[in-house]
């Protein structure tokens, strides 16, 4: 156990958690019930940053992300939207005293993907809706309802009068699942730590490895006319097939490779996801322009830029095989991630006191995971030195319909972050006594 601080502490703490249970609930309720799509996230962060000053006491700043600033910096997505009225919110428990401990960052996003089509859906997206230990919504699992535990496992500590030995900074972020940009504004404004910590739910698991992502958009041109004349003209969408097809066979190609060791495990690593079409305007009109827009995952060690031009000259080598497609390039272009992929050492301090964390709370050992997507850990880890990994509650169907998480799953995270910011931060003495 960290200095100053004992098995009576700890107890203390989880008993303040589970007493505090119900208010912990109903703050996630109410994160749940802001639509918090991209664009839309002002009044949820309103909402943040009253909860860090009011209910914990945080010396807390919202800051809008400048894109002249960070467009700099490595790690940086490029956007296509506006950061106007979208901040990210931070807020801050200086320690009092001279530095015992070791300083932390709990970082977690209240951008949430759409819900639609909600029509799928038995529950209110938007409701938050309790049905026995579960709660329903878009964004509860991804990942409000991790931020409800950092916060609440923070609040129990304040509560119970422990002084902390180190700095903690909580952050509400903005655009994790389109660019990072919202996690690498508050790492541009000076918020670093020893080590940080993001409750992405992936069911009380640590993050050792994630793929790097990459969106690109392709625009192919027909020749448009009236059906009448169709035979002359060049359907836009029918040739958009062969993009299809080539996006298709890449993925096929990349996940014939040699797999990275830390996805050995793992049956299709490597996504190409084709998420979005757009042509046609009139069903008697032959289409002159397709969009296709698409995602495609690469391991750890990858440059991002050089994926974006190895997917480029192939996609465009496979076009060259179409007659029409030879002459009429399609233009490839890219926006939002411009993610690499993180690969980790779990033997760095930040594991083992998680370990250590899971294990008071739990009884049992933690395991690790890799993902085949990607979370805003690769900014801490890659470009700012601070070892960084997400541990979070259990749940499903995240970005589908009826996404929900298990509530006894977020007690037990509430807990182990707990556990943890005793042991990293360490506790001043005298401040733990019953
Ligand atoms: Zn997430």
């Amino acid at each position: 156990m960290g200095t100053n601080w004992n098995k009576h502490t700890l107890k203390k703490v989880f008993t303040h958690i589970d007493e505090s249970w119900e208010g912990e609930v109903s703050f996630l309720q109410k994160m749940g019930q802001f639509p918090s799509t991209l664009g839309n996230e002002a009044p949820i962060q309103e909402f943040m940053a009253q909860f860090f000053k009011n209910e914990l006491g945080l010396v807390t700043e919202s800051i809008v992300p400048d894109v002249e600033k960070i467009s700099k910096l490595p790690g940086y997505s490029p956007p296509e939207w506006t950061y106007e009225n979208r901040p990210v919110v931070i807020g801050t428990w200086k320690s009092d005293g001279p530095k015992e401990g070791k300083s932390l960052i709990l970082q977690g996003h209240v951008d949430v993907v759409s819900a639609e089509p909600a029509s799928l859906w038995n529950y209110d997206p938007w409701g938050a809706t309790i049905v026995g230990d579960k709660m329903y919504g878009r964004g509860i699992q991804d990942m409000k309802s991790g931020i409800a535990a950092f916060c609440y496992a923070l609040k129990a500590i304040k509560e119970c009068g422990i002084e902390l030995g180190a700095d903690v900074i909580l952050e509400s972020v903005i655009e994790e699942e389109c660019t990072g940009n919202g996690a690498l504004t508050t790492l541009a404004e000076g918020y670093i730590a020893d080590g940080a910590l993001i409750p992405e739910p992936f069911g009380l698991v640590g993050l050792k490895a994630q793929v790097g992502v990459i969106w690109l958009r392709i625009k192919v041109t027909g020749s448009g006319a009236h059906v009448e004349r169709a035979d002359r003209a060049v359907n836009a969408i029918e040739k958009a097939y062969v993009l299809i097809e080539a996006l298709q066979t890449y993925r096929k190609h990349i996940n014939s490779q040699p797999k990275h060791p830390d996805f050995s495990n793992v049956n299709h690593p490597l996504n190409v996801n084709i998420g979005m079409i757009h042509s046609g305007d009139w069903p008697s009109n032959v289409p002159s322009e397709c969009t296709i827009e698409a995602r495609v995952g690469f391991y750890p060690g990858e440059d991002p830029q050089k994926i974006k031009d190895e997917v480029k000259a192939f996609l465009l080598e496979e076009a060259r095989k179409d007659e029409w497609l030879r002459n009429m390039e399609p233009q490839i272009t890219f926006y939002g991630f411009h993610a690499a992929g993180v690969s980790l050492d779990t033997n760095q301090a930040l594991f083992k006191t998680l370990e250590m964390a899971h294990e008071r709370t739990t009884g049992e050992k933690m395991d690790y995971t890799v993902i085949t997507a990607t979370t805003d850990i690769r900014l801490y880890n890659l470009y700012y030195d601070i070892p960084t990994t997400c541990y979070g509650p259990v749940g499903d169907n995240m970005h589908g319909a009826d996404e929900w998480v298990d509530l006894n799953s977020v007690k037990e995270v509430t807990k182990t972050y707990a556990a943890f910011i005793l042991d990293w931060c360490g506790v001043r003495a005298g401040s733990s006594q019953p």
